[in-house]
Formats: C-alpha cells, structure tokens, sequence
C-alpha cells in the first residue's frame, strides 16, 4: 500500500531527526481502523483488508513513500530540564496532505526502541494505546483540538511493565509532532541559527500568514500563546485534566498531545490530580492555567536568540508576552465558561459569578459534567436534575438566582438558550470507571465494552436513555483513582 506522502520535515529538517526502524510485531492483529479519520486524511484503504492494515500500522510493512524518523526533542519535566529526549517509543512514518490541503504526520507509537530510547523498550500496551484512542476521539468529538488516533493493532508480543502486558501500536495523527521541547532542544545545543530555522518551518507549516512578519519568531511566540490559552480554557471547561504537562508534551499547533495519565473530573474538586507521579499536584486541575504560562516562558526562552537576531528590541516585546499571559488567558477563559452558562455577553459581574460558581461547586462535590447540563434543563422549567446533584436541594440556590439575574441582561428565549449550553456542554465523557472497566475486558480479548465505550463519547451531546449508565460519576465511596504514563 502507498500513500501520497510528503515529507516536509525529513526533507527540509536534517539534522533535527534521526532515521528509525519499527520492530516487527510477532503476530500483528488490526483492533480497530479509524474510517471516518481516514476518510478526512484522504487515505483510500477501502480495498485493504484488516491483515493489511494491522501490517501497516504496527510497523511489520512500511507504505511505500514512507521515510521513518524519530524527532529530537528536550523538555522540562516537573520543573527540571533534560536536555535529552525525543521520540523513544515513536516513529514518524512521514506526512500526508489532505483533501483540504491541511498536512498531517501520521506516526506509529509503541513500534519499538529508537535512538532515543534511553533505557526504554520503545513499545506501548494494549492498555494505554486502547485509552489513548478512545480519549482522543472524546476530545475531538467535544471540539478540543487534538492529536487523532487512526488505528490500533495488536502486536502478538508482551511487553513487560509491573506486569506483561499484551503489546500493541497506536497510530497517532497529528497537525505535526514539534513542541516545546523541540525548540528547547536545538535552543540548548545548537543556538540561534538552529532555532529559527525550525521557527521558519514550523511558522511555514502552520502558521503561513505570520511568515511576512516583521519578527517571524515573535509572531510565531503570540500565536502559540494564543492556542494554548484557547485549549487550556477547554480543558477546564470539560474538567479535563492533563497530568503531565512537561514542556515535552505541549505541541506549538495548540493540540493535545501525549495521553498518558489523563482523565476527567467527576465531582469538582479544583486540586485534583489523577497521575501516580504527580505527587505536588503540580499538574492539578487548577494550576493547569498556571502551568500553560510556565511554559509560554520557556517557549520564548527557546526562541529568544531567534527574535533577538531580529531585532533586539523584540526581546522585550516578548518579555511583554509572556507577561501578559494570565490576563489573555482570563478573558478566554471566561468568554468559554458564558458560554457553558448560556450567557452571550460579556458583563461586569462575570468573574465573580464564574469564582463563586467553583466554590459552590466544590462545596458542594457537585459532578461538573452533569451540573451544565442540570442548569439547561432548569431553563426548560425541571430542576429535578439539578436537584439530584446537590446534597440537599436549595445547596446553590443563592448562586442560581445570580445566574438567573445575568441572564436577565440578555433577551434570548430560554428554550434557545438551553438548546446553545446543551451544544456546549458535553452529556458523555469518558468516565474513569467505563474506562478502566472497558480497559480490563479488552485485555481479556473481549473489545466490546470498549467499543461501546467509544460510540457513546463519539456522540458527547447526544442524550439517549440506553445510554444512561454513561453519564453519571462513579460511587462518591470509591477509592481515589490513579492513573499512569507509561504508553
Ligand atoms: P512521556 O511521558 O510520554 O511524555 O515520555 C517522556 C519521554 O520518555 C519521551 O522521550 C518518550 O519517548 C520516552 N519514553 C516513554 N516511554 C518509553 C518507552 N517505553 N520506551 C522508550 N522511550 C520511552
Ligand atoms: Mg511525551
């Protein structure tokens, strides 16, 4: 099988990647292909059966065009910087330019160890690999920009971690794999020149209207900035929690990137924290605004020799930047949380009605994902389902009755504006208990939990009553959950 590849970065990036190979899977066993994924990447597999298709994406056959790579990169992890990284278990097959004209790579994760491999041994599980499809496409589904999952194949092998696992690959598309830690990377052992090189190729590639700025690199630092705040306000939004923002897994396209220990919050709770080596909840829920302008500032660190070159008098424009952050991200932060709450205007007392809302909410251990939509069904003129949520029934009055006077400012009919926040406001996410309950089967061999699972949050505004089961949090009695990074 061939697919039109075109890739830019092998072509015009040398020195910034080093050629991999995949192992060969033992017995490679296609899980499941992403048509629809496929379908939007131009990809003709219509006439590819299952077998060539678990060939390909587990690395057993690589499509003719394809030129495998392994990209360099460093990163600071929980506040330290290690300046040597780069795609250990991750092998880009090459890029692929869609219908639309938009470019993807298309990387096999999990195919074995690489030059940067370190210690590791380069593969994935079918656990993690199953979990990062599956979060993926909920993301997606919900709008958040996202790398997308196109396939998962078992490999036939085991992979050893605190126990044997079975071992599979994850195919990963991305609008591009460069990061943060890509830039630090050749900022820490090459400098300027290296810097704005891959500066160029990535404004090029993503960013072609800033390529006839006056400071390239400097509109290239405004625009990522711009993206991460826009992604860390749908984060919170839908309670998701990252749980390993390393500078290594921030991509400059404002795509998520690496699903590692993620997971999404049921009840509020503003400090939580899922990940087993999080232990400081540095990358709680709540610092993850924080954490986002930790690594704007080290994102312009990298490309400062760059601006410099410029013109140094950029330097402070940058600087300016970065400190801007926290109030750039405010104001998107709040245009997104009137829009969960049906409010289209911006007004005076909204800060304060957004702040008192997490504390009631938290107070209150209220699950955040039904709360949005309790308060649309309250507009249809129910407050059984708000009701159900709170310990005792009049807990949020007070808070509602401020809701309900900013809403006065507005004229929209409330059956519109119910409608708008039900848009908005996810009914499926995936819940960590279906998750790990699906994730257990699916080790077992049987996929139809787990396939189940993906249709409901494929579909997150849908409401459907067979489908009940999916919305509603865990036991409140259960144990604190945990989850891991290792892919
Ligand atoms: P992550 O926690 O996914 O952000 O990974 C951090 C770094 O560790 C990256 O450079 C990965 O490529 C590398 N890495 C993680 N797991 C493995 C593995 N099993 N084999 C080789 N490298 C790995
Ligand atoms: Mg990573």
């Amino acid at each position: 099988m061939d697919f039109a590849f075109d890739n830019s970065f092998h072509d015009r990036m040398e020195g910034f990647y080093a050629p991999a190979e995949a192992a060969k899977p033992s017995a490679p066993k296609l899980l499941i292909f992403n048509h629809p994924l496929a379908e939007r990447l131009g990809i003709d597999v219509p006439g590819a059966g299952d077998a060539q298709l678990a060939a390909i994406f587990s690395g057993e056959e690589m499509p003719g065009g394809a030129n495998p790579l392994a990209l360099a990169y460093a990163g600071h992890q929980f506040g330290h910087f290690s300046p040597q990284l780069g795609d250990g278990r991750a092998l880009l097959l090459g890029e692929i330019v869609a219908p639309d004209g938009a470019r993807f790579d298309i990387q096999l994760k999990g195919s074995g160890p690489t030059a940067f491999s370190r210690n590791g041994d380069g593969k994935a599980a079918i656990g993690p690999v199953l979990r990062e499809f599956l979060v993926s496409e909920a993301m997606a589904a919900m709008g958040v920009p996202t790398t997308r999952a196109l396939a998962a194949v078992a490999t036939g092998d085991r992979v050893q971690r605190e126990r044997a696992h079975p071992g599979a690959v994850l195919t990963r598309v991305a609008s591009s794999h460069i990061r943060v830690g890509t830039f630090q990377f050749f900022a820490a052992h090459f400098g300027a020149e290296h810097v704005a090189q891959l500066s160029d190729y990535a404004v090029r590639r993503h960013f072609p209207g800033l390529a006839a700025d006056r400071n390239p690199h400097l509109a290239l630092l405004d625009r990522v900035i711009g993206l991460q705040c826009e992604l860390i306000a749908q984060w919170l939004g839908i309670g998701f929690i990252h749980g390993v923002m390393n500078t290594d897994n921030v991509a400059i396209s404002g795509e998520t990137i690496d699903y590692g220990p993620c997971a999404f919050m049921d009840r509020f709770a503003v400090n939580t924290v899922f990940s087993s080596i999080d232990a400081n909840g540095r990358y709680s829920y709540g610092r993850q605004p924080q954490i986002m302008h930790w690594n704007m500032a080290r994102f312009a660190e990298a490309l400062l020799p760059a601006i410099h070159a410029v013109d140094p008098a950029d330097v402070e424009t940058a600087k300016a930047m970065v400190e801007a952050v926290p109030d750039r991200f405010r104001d998107i932060w709040h245009a997104r949380m009137r829009a969960k709450l049906g409010l289209e205007e911006a007004g005076e007392g909204d800060g304060e009605l957004i702040d008192d809302l997490f504390d009631q909410l938290e107070r209150n251990s209220v699950d955040f994902t039904q709360f949005f939509r309790a308060l649309a069904m309250l507009l249809r003129g129910d407050g059984a389902m708000l009701a159900g949520l709170l310990p005792d029934p009049d807990a949020m009055a007070p808070w509602v009755a401020d809701w309900w006077a900013a809403l006065e400012r507005e004229t929209i009919a409330p059956l519109e504006r119910a409608d708008a926040m039900d848009a908005v406001n996810p009914r499926y996410i995936p819940r960590n208990h279906m998750v790990e309950a699906a994730l257990a089967q699916a080790e077992e061999g049987d996929l139809a939990p787990w396939l189940e699972l993906l249709e409901v949050v494929r579909n997150p505004y849908a409401d459907r009553a067979e489908w009940s089961d999916y919305a509603v949090p865990g036991p409140a009695d259960a144990e604190p959950y945990r989850t891991f990074c290792g892919t």
